[in-house]
Order: C-alpha cells, then structure tokens, then sequence
C-alpha cells in the first residue's frame, strides 16, 4: 500500500474564531477530521474554542503547526456555503485599513444567516389607521421621524416595516395610528415597479457614447487605458443609461457587475431599471430582506445564476466569482461610509475589490468628490438628455430678514400654486444650528487654524473647534458689525414647516432635509432620492443654505455645493422650465456663489486648492479618534495619553477637543492629519492598545475612525 495514502501528511486549519472581543487574535490551529480533507480556505467552521463553542473562519491550510498534532482539537462542523477566498483576503485588508479586527471584517463577508439560525419568512406590514390619517392632519402630536412615516405609509400605501423603522411604527402601533401585521413571504422581492419600463435601449448621445467607449475599451482590457472612471454629470444627463449598457456589455463578456446606490428603499427607479433590462440575472442585496432572502439572493450570486448585484453599501461583499465592473451611483453620498466597527468605505472598498478582480470601477455623480476628481479619470456629460438647460438660481441674502421666508420666496410659492406645480422645499434646520451667527452681516464664527466654524456650547458660554480644540468665550456683539443680534444659527426657523402648511395646506409637498445630528451628516441625496416624479417640479427652495456650510468639517462646502446642485439638478425638468431660490446669510459664500452659476469646475477647482493648502483628502488622510465616558475628566485624560502616544508617529495630531456629550457620555476627539496613511493607521492602533488597559480602568471606550466623513 502507498505510504502517503495509509498516512497522509496531517492537515491543519488556521480558523479566526468569530468574536468580537479585540484581545482575542487568531488564528488558532485545528486538526481536521479525514472526512473534512475538502474544507478550504473561507470555509465556515464550528469549533471548540476555550470552554465554549464558536463560529470561525479557516484563513488558510497548513501541514504544520507549532503545537503537536495531537493536542490540537478538531472542529465540531463545517457550515456550507463558506466564504469566497477573494472575499477572506479582502477582510483582512479591512481589518487592516481600518483599524479594526479580523474577525470584525470576516463579519462583514459571512454568507447571510451563518452566524444563527435561518428565520421564518415573515415579514411585517404596516398599514396606516383612520386615526394615523386624522393624526397626520394636524390632530395629535407626532414628531417629526412619526409624521414622515405616516405620510409615507399615507401616500404609497402599505408598506414594510423594517425599511421604515420598526421601533417608530411600533409606538404609533401603540397609539392605533399604525397596524402592523406580520404576513408570510414566499417570493423574493422584487422592487416595486416605479418608472416606466423601457421598451429598449435607447441610442446613445454623443456624450453618452463617448463615455461608453473609454469604458469598454478598458473592458477589453486594452493596455494603457484607464480602468477607473468618474462619470460626472447632472442628473438627467443619462449616467444611468451608460452604467447599463457597461453591466450589458460586461455580461456579454462572460463576467459580473456590482452596482452600488445610497439606498435602496429610495433609489427603487435605480433597481427597477436594472431588473427591467436584465431580469433574473439581477439580485438585489439590502437590509429591507429577511435573513433568508438575503440568503437566497447570495447564493444565487455564489452559484453563479445572478451575476450582476444592486445594492447598497454591504453589496461591494457580493460574493461574485468574477467581476468584470463596479459601478457607484452617486459616489458623493455618505452612506457609503460604514457608521460601526469596521468603519470601512465602500467606494474605497470597490477600488480594492476592482484591483483583486480586474475590474473597471466606474462612480458616477452630479456632485463628485474632490478626491475622485483627481484619482479617478473624468468622463463628463456636460447636458441633460432633454436638452433642457439647468434652472436658473437665485441666491436670497438673509441678513436682516427677520422672517424665515424671504418675501420673493413667499411670491415664488404662490406664483407655483396658482400655476398648480410643484416645489421641493429643504429645511435645512435640524442638524447643527450649534454655530454662532451675527443676524445683521451674516458672520460666523470661525476656526482661525482649520476653517471650520467655531460650535456654541451654550451652557459652558463658550466656542470651541472640534477639530483642534481652539476655544474662544462666546460674543455678546459682532466684531465686524457691532450688532447685539448674536445668535445660534437656526434660531428662529423652527416654525417654518408649521407656517408652509398653514399657508399652503397640503397642495404643496414639503420635503425635509434632515441633518443628523449625531453625525453632523447630510441627508440631502436620502430626501431628494426619494423615488418622487420630479418631471414637474417648478421650483426649487434651500432655506438655510448655510446651515450644511457652517457643519464642523472640512467637508462643509462641498456639502453645500452639492446639496444647491443636487437641487438644481432636479428642478425645471417639465416643459415649463423652473428656477431654485437658495435663502442663505453667506450670499457670497464660494459654494453656494458657484453652485448658483452650475460651475463645478471652478468649485473643484478651487476646493481641491484649499485642500491642498489645508492637507485635507486627497492630499492627506485624517483619522478620527474618540474618547468617550460618563466622566468628562476621564475622557479628556485618556484623549491626552493617547495623543502622547501617537504624536511620535509623525503627522498633525490635533486635540483633545471637546465634542457634545452624546447618550450621556462626554467624548473627547482627537484628529490626525498625516501623509502616509497605512502607517499612521497601524501607529494609532499600536497606541490604542497600549493605552487599553489604562482606558479601562477609567471607563474610557475609544473609537478609531479611519477617513472619517
Ligand atoms: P441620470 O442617471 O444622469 O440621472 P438617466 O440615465 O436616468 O440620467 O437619464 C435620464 C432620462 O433620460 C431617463 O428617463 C432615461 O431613460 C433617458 N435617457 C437616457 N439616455 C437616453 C438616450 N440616449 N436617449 C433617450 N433617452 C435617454
Ligand atoms: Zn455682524
Ligand atoms: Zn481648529
């Protein structure tokens, strides 16, 4: 008998058990059992691990392990399907890159449903009251997350819970202005049919050919050509007519396509399109699916019968063998950036997953980045495929306007309800009105090392920088203008909601633009996305413009260039034209001055300048870290050690700087500037845990946000 096959060499598994623990590091060695020869790399085990039992992932086979062979354990169960290995080597860069833990990443990659059981395939529907319509109407107090959830169920019907949050539906189930009943599914989902169906594929403009042309070209894989593209242009201008015929043309060339979009609950044309041109070759991953459709919708990937994928942020995991493109519908929006450990970007995530495979990464927005305007190469679609110009803007300074309706605003809307249009209005107001304003010139306190504005912490009556921590007492007249009418910015604009719909009743639609406050983040692409029909919207009006400009973060002006452009870009689209109104006290802010002249070139242009000069992305990378405790001593304390230990690494670090106290906790923020950005990350990492311990015993939690947005 052949020696090797009586005894063959002895195979191990190196297996990261699935923990969340941080102290806990794999991988561990277990020997497999004869009948688990086939297990591979990806592989989902389950295993002994200390006194329990737990979940990991084999990174890799060996025939050798520095403990004897005997002593090691074997596995209890291997779990099918198992994680594509492409997809373990992308974890571990995750983990990586972003400061994270290999588990934590492998999290992210894990077939649907493999960490528990499979549910049953329920799902809950809510369906609105007579007294939740009577509610909306004005006879019971709602807030505002409540009223934007009738209206919804109100206008379009019954609906899912999950995608409309079932703890708001749950306390207005309690109220008896919702009811929710579970309901058996049996079908995969398919998005609702919005937008009409295309018969066939239309005939490409000059512009839109151009563009498609430079991207096959890198389809085929032609040398010197660019594989990774920005497709900037207005909405309408067809960006998504050329990403379906690139998924066309990379499905006739044998491979898959990812397609990644902010959201799918507000993106449904998006998708529609997509099933609409591909049918059953399309799965759609996102978070409105139960476990098991989830599930099923990923092994329809892994097997190979759907081979392209529509989805949010997670759907750059999508278990593809081999993808040709990946493509980011409006790559600006901040959903793609993971908010929880791993703080991972999907956009960044693509570029990495598009070198693994090969593939041509194709962004698309009306508003693209500053950094994707200089890594990525430029396709522009300069015209709407209408033909139709951009609507006129008209910028309204506010200075001195004790009301929060310019009077031409208030002519605007009754000019719009007389001819029966519409108007998007976005209030602007939710977010950080934390900054100080002067009411009579419109000054704003600012940084004078970071030009971020300087936030109100009121009950302390004083200014401070959430960048660096620069402080000031707060003002009680304007330096530059002598006035007294110093006030937190927002002040006074709260009834403005109350005031349209008593003025206009329920014959205009009032759109909200919600600012989260905890994050500081727009939510300008969630409102505008909507799936709304904005063929006749007339008019388009920001009140607050400078709301989004004065958010503590570099990031400000690009937020509020977008959010006019994005308006704009929505507006004026029936056969009447339109125009925007932007009501603002920065009129001459360089953002919105440009936004209101469609110049995007002049505004990359110059922000990428001030960028530069800054050190701000593309030119630098930041990283966020932040100390948080019930104690705002201890958070401060552990902020300035962990500064201590990071310093010596080179770069900027900025901070402590005192950030809002937040569910209770004060936190306490340091920022790093630094050129080198792997290094500095793993020197932050290093300093993290060393000063665990310390942190621990203080009660300190410290969180490390790799490019924060
Ligand atoms: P964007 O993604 O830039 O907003 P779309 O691709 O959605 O633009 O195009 C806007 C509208 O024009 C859509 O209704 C689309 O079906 C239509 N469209 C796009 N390209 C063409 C074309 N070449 N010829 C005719 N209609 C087109
Ligand atoms: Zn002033
Ligand atoms: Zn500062």
């Amino acid at each position: 008998m052949n020696a090797d096959l009586a005894n063959p060499a002895p195979l191990i598994a190196r297996v990261e058990p699935l923990t969340r623990t941080r102290a806990v590091r794999g991988p561990f060695d277990y020997r497999l059992r004869p009948e688990q020869a086939d297990v591979g790399v990806g592989a989902v085990l389950r295993v002994p691990f200390g006194r329990q039992k737990t979940l990991g992932v084999v990174l890799e086979l060996a025939s050798e392990s520095e403990l004897a062979f005997d002593r090691l354990v074997e596995p209890d169960a291997v779990l099918p399907p198992g994680v594509p290995p492409d997809l373990v080597a992308l974890a571990g860069w995750i983990a990586e890159q972003y400061c994270s833990t290999p588990a934590r990443a492998l999290g992210l990659v894990l077939p649907p449903g493999a960490a528990g059981g499979g549910r049953p395939r329920r799902v809950l529907i809510a369906t609105i009251t007579e007294p939740g319509v009577e509610a909306l109407l004005g006879a019971e107090r709602l807030t505002d997350r409540q009223r934007a959830v009738l209206s919804r169920l109100h206008s379009e019907g019954p609906g899912e819970a999950t995608p409309l949050g079932t703890g708001t539906l749950r306390r207005l189930e309690a109220r008896g202005l919702v009811e929710l009943s579970p309901v058996d599914r049996t079908e995969r989902t398919l998005s609702p049919a919005v937008g009409r169906r295309l018969g066939g594929v239309p005939a490409l403009t000059g512009e839109q050919r151009r563009a498609l042309d430079a991207i096959l070209a890198a389809l085929r894989g032609e040398d010197a050509v660019s594989r990774r593209f920005l497709l900037h242009g207005v909405t309408g201008s067809g960006k998504t007519e050329v990403y379906l015929q690139a998924v066309q043309a990379t499905l006739a060339a044998g491979r898959g396509a990812i397609v990644l979009v902010p959201e799918i609950a507000l993106t449904p044309q998006t998708v529609s399109r997509f099933q609409a041109r591909f049918g059953d070759v399309v799965a759609v991953l996102h978070s409105g699916l139960g476990r098991r459709e989830r599930h099923d919708e990923w092994m329809r990937l892994r097997s190979g019968e759907a081979r392209v994928c529509v989805g949010p942020r997670s759907a750059v995991f999508a278990p593809l063998a081999d993808i040709g493109l990946i493509v980011v519908d409006e790559e600006h929006d901040p959903s793609y950036k993971h908010e929880k450990d791993p703080r991972y970007d999907a956009r960044t995530v693509a570029l990495r997953r598009a070198e693994q495979h090969g593939s041509v990464l194709l962004a698309g927005s009306a508003t693209p980045r500053p950094e994707s305007v200089v890594t990525l190469t430029r396709l522009r679609l300069a015209h709407r495929i209408d033909r139709r110009p951009l609507p006129p803007v008209e910028v309204l300074d506010m200075c001195g306007v004790h009301h929060p309706l310019h009077p031409r605003t208030r002519m605007a809307l009754a000019d719009v309800r007389t001819a029966g249009g519409k108007a998007i209005i976005l209030l602007n107001r939710r977010g950080w009105s934390n900054f100080l304003a002067c009411r009579g010139c419109g000054q704003v306190w600012m940084c004078p090392n970071c030009e971020v504005a300087l936030v109100l912490h009121g009950a302390q009556g004083f200014l401070a920088c959430h960048h660096c921590g620069h402080r000031r007492r707060a003002p009680d007249r304007c330096e530059a203008c002598g006035s007294v009418a110093v006030a937190r910015h927002g002040a006074g604009t709260e009834s403005v909601e109350q005031e349209l719909r008593d003025a206009f009743g329920s014959e205009l639609p009032v759109f909200r633009l919600d600012a989260d406050t905890t994050t500081g983040k727009g939510r300008l692409a969630k409102t505008l996305a909507k799936g709304h029909d904005f063929a006749d919207v007339a008019l388009g009006v920001v009140l607050d413009a400078d709301q989004t400009l004065r958010f503590p973060d570099f990031r400000a002006e690009e937020r509020t260039f977008a959010l006019v452009t994005q308006l704009a870009g929505r507006v004026g689209r029936g056969e009447d034209g339109g125009r925007v109104i932007v009501q603002t006290m920065a009129p001459a802010a360089r953002s919105i001055a440009l936004a209101a002249r469609h110049d995007a070139d002049g505004f990359l242009a110059h922000e990428l300048r001030r960028r530069e000069a800054l050190g701000y992305p593309p030119y630098g990378s930041l990283i966020r870290l932040v100390c948080s405790s019930p104690d705002a001593s201890e958070a401060h304390a552990v902020a300035s050690r962990l500064h201590g230990l990071i310093a010596p690494a080179g770069g900027i670090v900025l901070g402590p700087a005192p950030l809002f106290r937040l569910r209770g906790r004060s936190r306490n923020q340091l920022i790093i500037k630094c050129r080198d950005r792997l290094s500095m990350v793993r020197a932050v990492g290093a300093a993290v845990e060393q000063g665990a311990a310390d942190a621990g015993r203080r009660g300190v939690s410290v969180s490390v946000d790799p490019d924060p947005q």
